[in-house]
């Protein structure tokens, strides 16, 4: 099949971008240069702007359907689905066959005012909800014009080319043109969570979806290794597209509070049915006007249906997500914004979320020279063993650096090693350029450490390694000393470790940098045989917000738990100088976690007391956030690598980082910091409970006012006055003091207290019994002052009754 046969709406356009008439259907088992060539796209340059606009007329937008808008038909449908309208129409007909043309008209305008009120608000909190959605819309890093972008997935078209790393989630399907230990993730497809390999080879034309490992589809994740893919299908034409129906969108997403809501209040409708009726019931056997009696049942029921509940608490949801976003927290999930606020507990990591995450390397440690790098610097000639060390950590480098600083980009650490080697007259360019490099390894939380590899000088090639001290500790046989490698024994591996372990002290996060040499490049093993370089100490300060949120943490009744990768005393004192713990804090590393289902209870609540863990590895993670879930723990949980997924979706609220976070975590999120900073998960614990507490005071509001309605009509004609409400007052009243009031309690922002108070027992009903009891307090007194109030009027005034 062609493409321009899977996308039916080929327009105009296919004419202009006539090169691209392809086939791609069987591209898993034609090698890669002839899907280039029916794609019409040369890999290294990618597709020309010009190229993209003519494809993306032709084929449509990349959109599987998994995020469809809800039409305003939809929402008006919807309207007419409460029994309020459907009473009201009866009312409506009602006073027609009783010739009552003047009430007729007055019941149909009050129901187009009130379908009106509840499609304009649902309609604003469905498209609010959207809007948030939009702001955490994917992007993708493709070659376009010869050079790599980043562009919106919806915007990718058939012969885009991608550039694909692990924790990047697949966006549309292609054909793999480069791949280096590429695994991708299709649990989506195939249900089996087990990465599966992929290479650029092509593989059978029969071969089924799940065994063309030649091709990535739409909607997996790449868990491992780097490559570079062509797109053959976008959008519907995926085979995620294709089996639409099968992704829900998450709009349709109900969550707990709605759901209890819309219970109660179906409920409530036949409670207030049942007791309208007997009391028009009442009052035609004790021989009131038969018109007026149906009609005031009526108009009661209506003004009593508490059908707003729902709708309302999706306003609250909706603004509090919009107040949530404002602030920098995504909501994808909505409902986490009721479990937010019920949170006990949160596992943070440390980098960038209690630290700024803006690194400058400032100690330098190895056999030959030790310091301050500024003072090294400042040495003429510069020590050669440090700008060895800095070319090494220059080249094993992914980041860009400006100038402008503000144009830098990548990992901060690496940042930091190019700014510090310029100090020391290395240029990165030039290294790059003389020693090019010819392969690598990406950094990987569960090794900790990365490296590149290069052609030397004399025909040599080498590797430039840096990652975790212990990690390259234990890789390495050698150290570099006076310029060449010397064997370390016992005493000089502990000497290293000695000084990780006391620069770690200072808070510093510390790196160690390798290097090995070989005469051919299949000899060039990084697991083992290293020479140990030196020790770059990085300052990376807490950011200033810190201690003030863990200290609201504090007196909210939630306890802050750091999880880091990092060295056990890098983590305590960050830790201490944010307000976690004190300088003399137990951390747990991870080699000393023993797993979980081996604990005795007396060890579990001994773990469950720490609250530094470093040197943890993702697995462990999630140990922990079962571990405080078994003891009724509310977890809420950071996670920003492509490992963290399992734990962020075990822990009750999964928080990603916008910034530092790979796709793949942010898909297992509940909510994204767009600023990856702590302080912002707290304004949203802090919303959460906001949000709750809307929901609770407009429902007892409701609730209160629905039952004054009730009582007063219903005790006035049960002890014989005349009416005390019309129908129509009532209707009037239903509108003006239900709705609009809720809608004000709904929105607003809370008290200013509410981060003192301990968080809420996730158990606990919506409404306990002090609420209903508060309902019947309001409830009744209201009755009380409206009766007396009548009373007053009737015999002070003199009223004719008016029947
Ligand atoms: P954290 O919780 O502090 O973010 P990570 O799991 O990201 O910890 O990193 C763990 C360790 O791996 C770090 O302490 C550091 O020693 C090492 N490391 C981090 N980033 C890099 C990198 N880009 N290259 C090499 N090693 C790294
Ligand atoms: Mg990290």
């Amino acid at each position: 099949m062609a493409v321009s046969e899977l996308h039916r709406d080929g327009g105009p356009a296919a004419a202009v971008s006539r090169t691209a008439a392809v086939s791609t259907a069987d591209a898993h088992a034609q090698p890669v240069e002839e899907v280039l060539r029916d794609l019409a796209v040369d890999p290294n340059q990618g597709l020309s702007t010009f190229e993209v606009t003519a494809r993306l007329a032709r084929f449509g937008r990349n959109d599987a359907g998994e995020h469809e808008t809800v039409s305003r038909l939809e929402i008006l449908i919807n309207q007419f689905r409460s029994a309020v309208v459907w009473l009201l129409a009866g009312a409506s007909g009602i006073a027609l066959v009783f010739g009552e043309f003047r009430e007729a008209g007055a019941v149909a305008v009050v129901l187009v005012i009130n379908t009106a009120i509840g499609f304009f608000t649902e309609l604003r909190a469905v498209r609010a909800m959207e809007a948030i959605r939009h702001l955490g819309e994917t992007r993708t890093r493709v070659r376009r014009g010869g050079a790599t972008v980043s562009v919106h997935s919806a915007d990718l078209v058939p012969g885009d080319v991608v550039v694909l790393e692990a924790g990047e989630v697949v966006a549309a399907d292609m054909r793999l043109v480069e791949a280096r230990t590429l695994q991708v993730n299709e649990s989506t497809f195939t249900g089996e969570s087990v990465p599966v390999e992929k290479s650029r080879d092509p593989v059978s034309v029969d071969a089924a979806v799940a065994d063309r490992t030649s091709c990535l589809f739409r909607g997996t994740s790449v868990t491992r290794g780097e490559g570079l893919g062509v797109v053959t299908a976008t959008g519907k034409a995926t085979e995620l597209g294709r089996i639409t129906g099968l992704v829900a969108g998450a709009g349709d997403e109900t969550t707990p509070i709605e759901r209890q809501l819309k219970s109660l209040s179906g409920q409530l409708i036949w409670v207030t049915l049942a007791l309208a009726a007997s009391i028009a019931m009442i009052g035609l056997i004790s021989g009131r006007d038969a018109f007026l009696m149906v009609e005031a049942a009526v108009a009661l029921a209506v003004a009593a249906i508490p059908e707003g509940l729902p709708i309302v608490a999706t306003l609250a949801l909706g603004r509090g997500m919009w107040r949530m976003a404002r602030q920098n927290a995504i909501v994808e999930r909505l409902s986490a914004v009721e479990t937010l606020g019920s949170t006990t507990i949160i596992f943070t990591d440390k980098t960038g979320t209690l630290t700024e995450n803006r690194m400058a390397a400032v100690a330098w440690w190895s056999p030959d020279e030790a310091g301050p790098l500024q003072e090294l610097a400042a040495k003429t000639p510069v020590p050669k063993a440090v700008s060895f060390g800095l070319e090494l950590g220059a080249l094993c480098n992914r980041a860009t650096v400006g100038p402008p600083e503000e144009t830098s980009v990548g990992d901060p650490v690496e940042v930091a090693l190019i700014e510090a080697a310029q100090a020391f007259n290395v240029d990165r360019d030039a290294v790059s350029k003389r020693f090019p490099e010819f392969d690598h390894l990406p950094f990987d939380t569960e090794t900790r450490m990365m490296a590149t590899f290069h052609h030397g000088d004399n025909g040599k090639v080498f590797a430039a390694v840096k990652g975790a001290p212990e990690a390259i500790v234990a890789r390495s046989s050698n150290e570099q000393r006076k310029g060449t490698p010397h064997p370390i024994d016992e005493a000089a591996t502990e000497a290293w470790l000695t000084q990780a372990q006391t620069m770690a002290e200072q808070g510093l996060r510390v790196l160690a940098i390798a290097t090995k040499t070989a005469a051919h490049a299949r000899n060039l093993d990084v697991t083992s045989g290293l020479t140990l370089v030196g020790l770059v100490g990085f300052h990376d300060p807490a950011r200033e917000d810190v201690p003030d949120a863990v200290g609201a943490c504090r007196s909210a009744g939630i306890v802050v738990i750091m999880v880091t990768g990092d060295h056990p005393s890098t983590a305590r004192s960050i830790a201490a100088s944010v307000g976690i713990g004190g300088p003399a804090e137990r951390v747990i590393a991870g080699s000393e976690l023993d797993p979980v289902a081996s604990m005795n209870e007396h060890q579990r609540q001994t773990t469950r007391s720490v609250r530094v863990f470093a040197r943890v590895d993702p697995a462990q993670k999630l140990e922990l956030v079962r571990l405080h879930q078994e003891e009724g723990a509310v977890v809420a949980m950071t996670g920003d690598g492509v490992n963290d997924a399992p734990a962020l979706r075990q822990a009750d609220i999964g928080i990603a980082m916008g910034q530092r976070g790979t796709q793949v975590a942010r898909e297992a999120a509940d909510i994204v910091l767009l600023d990856d900073a702590f302080p912002t998960i707290v304004t949203a614990v802090r919303e959460g409970r906001v949000i709750f507490g809307n929901i609770r005071r407009f429902v007892v509001y409701l609730l209160s006012c629905n039952l004054s309605e009730v009582l007063v009509v219903g005790l006035g004609i049960l002890l014989g006055l005349p009416l005390a409400l019309l129908p129509m007052q009532i209707l009037f009243l239903n509108l003006v003091t239900d709705v609009f009031p809720a809608f004000a309690l709904a929105a607003g922002e809370g008290d200013a207290d509410v981060l003192e108070r301990p968080p809420r027992d996730p158990s606990e009903e919506l409404l306990t019994k002090t609420h209903w009891f508060e309902i019947v307090r309001h409830g009744l007194t209201i009755t009380a002052v409206t009766l007396t109030a009548f009373a007053i009027a009737i015999r002070g005034l003199e009223l004719a009754p008016n029947e």
